[in-house]
């Protein structure tokens, strides 16, 4: 069913994403070449929809077979220059048809990722669409805007610079945002002119896989595009080894940002860049403008989407002299805000994790809070009738000491850290000591306190009396382990091509 807007998808109720779910059309075979076929050894891998456990379909097992076609094809249309030689006018063209499509398709691929993942439709409606759809069209708009200089030297030499395509870029998706992480990197690759490879998460890959097909309808070069699912340790580790790919961008875990670097390091020295985890702190100074504020953001902070998200805001460091009041407003306003039901319901906030396994680990981490003598705050209602899904309830944990493990590890689920601390200056010792640095929240009146907060924190980005706050044209990476490039932005178009140094003799 095409042809929807996102308005109309905007009006669904429960029943009707049901039924439209309940007819999705589901291939999983990988795309190459510009056509769907199966991995060469005929395998596949069953995704699972882990609010109900049923099987959602079978997705192509790539291996480093399928991965060798797709890239000897990226290389040939790389040099060919049908996508890498295309007037950056024309190639801009094709982008704006290709959101175009997607945005016709909008409800399926809001319904793909919602039955694969577990993200509240809502959200999918609401916040990934959109952002989809204006990354597409934000790389698209700046593909002309790309140029070079021509630099002060002598009067007998022209001098100038170039920033021409990489060749081709394997791009590693990760599943808490499977059609958003996805397009961040794949959109700012194929503006510069790359080929792509494209892997996405195991857990969620048809929303990737339809938005290859539709590249192909946009008119994009079928061996420009490719989308090759399968196994992080077997599809993903043959693209950080392969000898013709030139970049391997990738948002997941900082564990397989290391081997990633490795392998670089076994192949072609490659470069890498990553987009890792994070354990993003919020600080609560005691002057904060408007405490109610302050606290729904720390609660959506932490508990939107499940806590799957990079930045969550997982340790929420509380001034001692607000730190009672902050824990009583944050009972008194968390129930009922993400309450685990349906992610099909659009009234439903909070869906399972993506897993069973992310379920146990996330579980695991709770029992060890309290063993390790954390005070459980605060815990949402789980009803019985969810025990088929991959659900955890929301849960908050107070009097939690920087040294325990709930503060230091990311836990990716909804469970927040609540830690007390005396001063700014204990505030940033407390908030720095993380091997992480994505991002961080202040929460203060005083413009000094800010700015120093701003100066001394470790990480990509900072949030001033608000929290997760975005635009096409922030720069978003992390620092530390957290990661070395950014997604988003101009500036991220330019990290997928060369700079080329003309020195021409008058
Ligand atoms: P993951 O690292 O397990 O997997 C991410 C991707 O890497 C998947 O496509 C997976 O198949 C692939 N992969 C796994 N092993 C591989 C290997 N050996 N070689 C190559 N590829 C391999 O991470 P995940 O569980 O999917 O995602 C959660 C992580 O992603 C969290 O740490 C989260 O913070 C991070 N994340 C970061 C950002 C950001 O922008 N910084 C955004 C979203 C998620």
């Amino acid at each position: 069913m095409t042809d929807i807007s996102l308005d109309a998808i905007a009006e669904w109720t429960h029943r009707d994403w049901q039924q439209y779910a309940a007819k999705l059309p589901i291939d999983g075979r990988m795309l190459c070449g510009g056509d769907r076929v199966d991995a060469a050894d005929g395998e596949t891998v069953e995704t699972i929809n882990p609010a109900t456990g049923a099987v959602v379909g079978h997705i192509a097992r790539a291996r480093s077979r399928d991965i060798d076609r797709a890239v000897a094809a990226g290389v040939s249309a790389h040099r060919a220059g049908a996508w890498s030689r295309m007037a950056p006018r024309d190639r801009a063209a094709v982008l704006f048809r290709w959101a175009a499509l997607i945005e016709r398709h909008a409800a399926e691929f809001c319904a793909l990722d919602t039955v694969e993942m577990g993200r509240p439709i809502a959200d999918m409606v609401h916040v990934d669409m959109p952002e989809a759809l204006k990354t597409i069209r934000f790389f698209a708009e700046s593909v002309d805007k790309i140029t070079g200089t021509t630099t002060a030297t002598a009067s007998d030499v022209l001098h100038y610079t170039l920033h021409q395509p990489l060749g081709v870029v394997g791009a590693i998706s990760p599943w808490n945002y499977p059609l958003l992480m996805a397009i961040w990197k794949v959109a700012p690759a194929l503006a510069a002119g790359n080929s792509v490879i494209l892997k996405p998460a195991e857990q969620a890959a048809l929303s990737s896989l339809r938005m290859g097909d539709l590249f192909v309808e946009a008119g994009g070069p079928a061996d420009a595009f490719a989308v090759v699912p399968g196994l992080g340790e077997e599809a993903g580790a043959a693209l950080g080894l392969h000898m013709q790919v030139d970049k391997v961008t990738f948002t997941g875990s900082a564990a397989v940002g290391k081997e990633l670097m490795k392998a670089a390091g076994a192949s072609n020295l490659k470069q890498v860049a990553l987009e890792c985890g994070g354990k993003s702190p919020q600080l609560l100074f005691a002057d904060l403008p408007d405490l109610d504020r302050a606290v729904d953001a720390a609660i959506d902070g932490i508990f939107a989407n499940m806590g799957e998200v990079c930045n969550a805001g997982s340790r929420l460091l509380v001034q001692k002299s607000i730190y009672d009041k902050v824990q009583q407003r944050f009972a008194e306003r968390a129930p009922g805000r993400y309450v685990p039901g349906d992610p099909l319901d659009p009234n439903v906030t909070c869906g399972p994790l993506v897993e069973y396994a992310a379920q146990d680990r996330v579980q695991g981490y709770k029992l060890c809070a309290e063993r390790e003598g954390a005070r459980k705050l605060f815990e949402e209602t789980l009803r019985p009738e969810l025990s088929a899904g991959a659900y955890v309830a929301p849960t908050a944990y107070a009097d939690v000491r920087p040294d325990m493990t709930i503060a230091q590890e990311e836990i990716f689920g909804p469970v927040t850290a609540m830690i007390p601390f005396a001063d700014e200056d204990e505030a940033i010792r407390i908030a720095n000591d993380s091997i992480y640095g994505l991002a961080a929240g202040i929460w203060t009146s005083n413009l000094s306190t800010a700015h120093r907060c701003v100066r001394d924190l470790e990480a990509g980005t900072i949030w001033v009396n608000t929290f997760d706050d975005g635009d096409m044209t922030q720069p978003f990476g992390g620092w530390k382990q957290s990661g070395n490039s950014r997604d988003k932005c101009f500036e991220s178009m330019l990290e997928y091509t060369q700079s080329k140094s003309a020195w021409v003799q008058v």
